[in-house]
């Protein structure tokens, strides 16, 4: 029986959310959120990191534009 490929990683960052590592043998990038694993290549890190900038930032104008009223602040 072949044993399977352990892949060797290194923690690029992680917070309370997310832990980010990359493969040292492969160079795939795991994204760890919860019990849920992405795994990625490094260009589509990338555009991930561009999409979730761009939709905070889209969160934050629309909170910005809101009454305090609606954003539930007395
Ligand atoms: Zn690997």
């Amino acid at each position: 029986m072949v044993s399977p490929k352990v892949c060797r990683h290194e923690v690029l960052a992680s917070n309370g959310v997310a832990q980010v590592q990359r493969c040292l043998d492969c160079d795939c990038v795991s994204i760890h959120v919860g019990p849920l694993t992405f795994r990625l290549d490094p260009t589509s890190l990338e555009g991930l990191w561009t999409v979730l900038g761009d939709a905070a930032m889209a969160l934050h104008a629309r909170r910005a534009r809101l009454p305090s009223s609606a954003r539930g602040v007395a």
